[in-house]
C-alpha cells in the first residue's frame, strides 16, 4: 500500500496543475493516469499548438447550470497568472484572434512546463495506471480513501478526480469520474458532446456535396439567441469551423441554426447598387464576388438565386434574396458526437461542490476539477483556463 496526502486521478491539464500546486505546499502527491503519456489532450489541442488560455476569459464564457460557480476560481487564477507561469519558463507563444494564445512551436513545450512544475513540486506521476476502484476508509478515526489500480493500492487523505469528460475515447476518455460521483451519491447532470461539428440530413448532404473545404465568415445564431461571428466550414460530413463548434454547445436535437452568410454587408443595398451600376450582369456572377462560387451554384440550382441579369429583380426579389442570405436556416441532423467533440457538456453537478475548493459538500476529502464537472467553456482557450483555475484552487485546498 502506497500512502500519500493527495491522490489525483488524471494527468491532464487540471490534474497536473492541481498536483504542482499541492506539491509546492508540501503535500505528498501522486497522480495516476491510464495513458502512456501525460496530458495527451494538451498535446493534440489547437492543432498541436494548444490554445492554452484566453486573455479575455470571464465567467460569461462558460456554460454551467450555476452561472456563478466558476467566478471564484477564475478570479483567483486568471489567464494572466497562467501567462506569467509560461513566461517564467520562457515558452514561445503568440496571440491569434479573439484573445487566444497558442504555442509557437508545439504543445509539447507546454506539457514540458507542466511536467517540470510537477517535478519541482516533488509530485510522483504513475502512467499506465488505470483506476479500478475507490473505497472510503471505514475507520472512524482516519478519513481518506483507498484507490486501486490494476497493480497498486494507494491510501490518501484527499482524492482529486480530474479524469476529464467523454470526448475522444481513443485518448483514454472514461466515465470513471461520473461513476465515483454517483458512488458517493453526488448528482451527475446528463452529458452531451459539445464544440462539435454538425452532421446534415441526407438531402442537405446531397445539396452540399462538392462544397467540402469551403470556409466563410458568418454570424451563426442558435434558437435561444446566442450568436457567434466566426467562420463556418463545409466538410464531407456536414458543417464545422469555429462558428459551428461554438454554436453546437447551445444547440439541441431538432433545433435549427440561423446563419448570416454576409455579416459584413447589407445585401439589399448592395443589390440595389448593382442594379444601377452593373444592371446587365447576372445575379449569380455578382454574388460570386461576395460568396464562394461553388456555394452560389448550389443556390442557383435550388432556385434561390435567379440565373438572370440583376436589373430584372423586383423589390420583392431583392428583399427575399437578402433575407434568405442574411438568415439562412439549417436544421442539423445531429453532431459527430464524442468521437470528434472537444468537450463534454454536463457532468458532476456544481451544486454538489464548493466553488472555492472544489470539494464535495457531502463527502469530505473528495474533490472534482476540470472537464469532469458541469463547467464547459467556449472554443478559444477557455476550457484550459478553467482547468488551470480549478486545478489551482483545489491544489490550494487539499
Ligand atoms: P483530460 O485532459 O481529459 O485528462 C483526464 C485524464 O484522466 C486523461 O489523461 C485520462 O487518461 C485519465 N483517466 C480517465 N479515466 C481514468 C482511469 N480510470 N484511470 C486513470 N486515468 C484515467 N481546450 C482549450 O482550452 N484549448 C484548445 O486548444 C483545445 N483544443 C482541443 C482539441 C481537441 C481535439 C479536444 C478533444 C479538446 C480540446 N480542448 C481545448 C478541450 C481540452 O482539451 C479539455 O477541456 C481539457 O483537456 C480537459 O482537461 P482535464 O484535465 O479536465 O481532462
Amino acid at each position: 500500500m502506497i500512502t500519500t496526502d493527495v491522490l489525483i486521478i488524471g494527468a491532464g491539464a487540471a490534474g497536473l496543475m492541481c498536483a504542482a500546486t499541492a506539491g509546492y505546499r508540501g503535500k505528498s502527491v501522486v497522480v495516476v493516469d491510464m495513458g502512456k503519456k501525460p496530458a495527451r489532450k494538451v498535446l493534440i489541442s489547437g492543432g498541436g499548438r494548444c490554445n492554452f488560455t484566453n486573455e479575455n476569459a470571464t465567467p460569461e464564457n462558460y456554460l454551467c447550470q450555476n452561472p456563478h460557480f466558476a467566478k471564484s476560481a477564475l478570479s483567483r487564477y486568471s489567464a494572466q497568472d497562467f501567462i506569467d507561469l509560461v513566461d517564467r519558463h520562457g515558452l514561445n507563444y503568440h496571440h491569434k484572434t479573439l484573445g487566444q494564445l497558442f504555442c509557437d512551436d508545439s504543445a509539447q513545450d507546454l506539457v514540458d512546463i507542466l511536467m517540470t512544475e510537477c517535478e519541482w513540486a516533488g509530485v510522483e506521476i504513475n502512467l499506465r495506471s488505470e483506476v479500478l476502484s475507490v473505497t472510503p476508509l471505514q475507520d472512524e478515526k482516519t478519513s481518506g480513501y483507498i484507490v486501486k489500480t490494476h497493480d497498486k493500492s494507494y491510501q490518501c487523505q484527499s482524492l482529486v478526480v480530474a479524469s476529464g469528460g467523454l470526448t475522444m475515447p481513443k485518448l483514454g476518455a472514461s466515465p470513471i469520474g461520473y461513476k465515483i460521483a454517483e458512488q458517493f451519491d453526488l448528482n451527475v447532470l446528463d452529458t452531451v458532446a459539445a464544440l462539435v461539428p454538425f452532421t446534415l440530413h441526407d438531402h442537405d448532404k446531397q445539396r452540399f456535396d462538392g462544397l467540402s473545404g469551403i470556409s466563410l465568415l458568418t454570424e451563426v445564431t442558435s434558437e435561444n439567441g446566442v450568436m457567434f461571428k466566426e467562420n463556418i466550414l463545409f466538410t464531407h460530413r456536414g458543417l464545422s469551423g469555429p462558428a459551428i463548434l461554438q454554436i453546437s454547445s447551445f444547440w439541441r436535437a431538432g433545433q435549427a441554426v440561423t446563419i448570416n452568410l454576409l455579416p459584413e454587408h447589407k445585401l439589399n443595398e448592395v443589390l440595389i447598387n448593382w442594379q444601377s451600376e452593373q444592371g446587365q450582369k447576372s445575379v449569380k456572377n455578382l454574388l460570386a464576388t461576395l460568396l464562394p462560387k461553388r456555394f452560389v451554384d448550389v443556390l442557383v440550382k435550388d432556385g434561390v438565386i435567379a440565373d438572370k441579369p440583376i436589373k430584372q429583380l423586383n423589390h420583392h426579389d431583392i428583399s427575399a434574396l437578402s433575407e434568405y442570405l442574411h438568415a439562412w436556416q439549417i436544421k442539423p441532423n445531429g453532431t459527430e458526437g464524442y468521437r470528434t467533440a472537444e468537450v463534454t457538456l454536463g457532468g458532476v453537478d456544481t451544486d454538489e461542490l464548493s466553488s472555492k475548493t472544489f470539494e464535495s459538500k457531502k463527502q469530505t476529502g473528495l474533490f472534482f476539477i476540470g472537464e469532469v464537472i458541469d463547467v464547459t467553456g467556449w472554443l478559444g482557450g477557455y476550457n484550459f483556463q478553467f482547468c488551470w483555475a480549478s486545478g489551482y484552487a483545489c491544489g490550494q485546498a487539499v
